[in-house]
């Protein structure tokens, strides 16, 4: 497996070398939003410490991450008065993973809307207002 590489875009707003709207911390993993939104509140959990994707995570890292998936899903599903969540979790260049480092995506979900094409910038004043909101329902 290909070794971690610390000039992942993921490593930099860990190390605090480029913004995020954060939406959430503890002293293992770190949430923020995602800056090509898919759907209104997407957002990005990951680990603080390094690690590829899924397939060289540790039992703690996959712990750690999975826990506050939970907190934040359920505060975005609250916040967006959301009907379900999708989460979204890519494992190499294959696998359709494009940052190399450990994320899973939390998708707030309503019925009969389906999630935006990826790859377009959303709007960076409604992303940090969505920040503020799964903040403040958490
Ligand atoms: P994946 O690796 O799971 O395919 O996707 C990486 C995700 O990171 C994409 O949804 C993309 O929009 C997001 N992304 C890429 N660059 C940045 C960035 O600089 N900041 C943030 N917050 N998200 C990013």
């Amino acid at each position: 497996m290909t070794a971690y590489d610390d000039t992942n875009i993921f490593a930099q707003i860990l190390r605090g070398e480029i913004p995020c709207f954060k939406v959430y911390e503890d002293d293992d993993t770190l949430c923020f939003m995602d800056i090509m939104p898919r759907t209104d509140g997407h957002c990005l959990v990951i680990p603080k410490t390094p690690c590829r994707n899924v397939l060289d995570a540790s039992d703690a890292q996959l712990a750690a991450v999975m826990s506050t998936v939970r907190k934040v899903a359920n505060a975005a599903k609250a916040a967006f008065d959301a009907d379900g969540i999708t989460l979204q979790q890519f494992n190499e260049t294959a696998g359709g993973q494009e940052v190399f480092h450990l994320h899973f995506h939390i998708h707030p979900r309503h019925e009969g809307v389906s999630m935006r094409p990826p790859g377009k910038m959303g709007d960076t004043d409604v992303i940090k207002g969505y920040a503020e909101r799964i903040s403040a329902a958490l």
